[in-house]
């Protein structure tokens, strides 16, 4: 058990923030590829997405989502090849217990991003919906709130240069009791100072640069901790 004194304060801004990043939400947009290997439900999926969605409009992004689910129909190879879009477009795969086991044995870990080198930016990212699915149950709670906070975290880590990882909050590398009541109330959120970096790096990305100006970049993943 560990206390968390930092909690307290972060609640009373995220009005006040959502008024003013919704502004800037307008020019700032990125799209967000959903490759689904883990075969979830669609509508779950679609609620999933809504929350993921609704998280970044709150730090001031707007958000283009993209489905496709493997494996593929032959209809739908065209839209879902994983081309280069860009540095604007990320990539977001859920993938089945099966293959989570070989990228992260602890089935504590919920998702990971892929690092890159030489400063570019980060696009690619694993959620593991399966684990997640896990704690709400522990929770007795749906899916999918967690599941689009899950991929909200992610996106965070593409967004956010260097170990993004907070004591608490959306970006806390252990979600307690707390960020998972949070989530499933739709205030799990970025701070102020985090939303205030992913518009930057938007920012950055959009004008066609593919170099961060700095990065120390370090992903490690989310893992509840289950004594709190
Ligand atoms: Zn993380």
């Amino acid at each position: 058990m560990r206390p968390r004194p930092l909690l307290k304060t972060c609640l009373l801004f995220t009005f006040a923030w959502s008024l003013a990043n919704s502004q800037t939400a307008a020019n700032l947009e990125m799209t967000i590829h959903v490759h689904d290997y883990a075969g979830i439900d669609p509508g779950e999926l679609a609620e999933a997405e809504a929350f993921a969605a609704r998280i970044l409009h709150e730090a001031g992004l707007r958000t283009q989502l993209s489905n496709c689910r493997f494996p593929l129909a032959a209809t739908a190879l065209r839209g879902c090849a994983a081309t280069a879009g860009g540095v604007t477009h990320l990539y977001i795969r859920l993938l089945p217990e099966p293959m989570a086991g070989k990228l992260a044995a602890s089935t504590t870990i919920l998702g990971m991003s892929v690092p890159t080198s030489h400063g570019t930016f980060p696009v690619d990212a694993y959620v593991f919906p399966e684990r997640v699915g896990v704690l709400a149950e522990q929770d007795r709670g749906p899916v999918s709130p967690l599941l689009g906070a899950a991929i909200a975290h992610e996106v965070g880590h593409l967004l956010l240069a260097g170990n993004a990882h907070t004591v608490t909050g959306i970006m806390s590398a252990q979600w307690g009791p707390k960020e998972r009541k949070d989530a499933l109330m739709g205030v799990l959120t970025f701070s102020r100072r985090q939303s205030e970096q992913i518009r930057a790096d938007v920012r950055q990305r959009m004008s066609g640069s593919n170099q961060r100006t700095h990065i120390a970049y370090d992903e490690r993943g989310i893992e509840p901790n289950r004594d709190r």
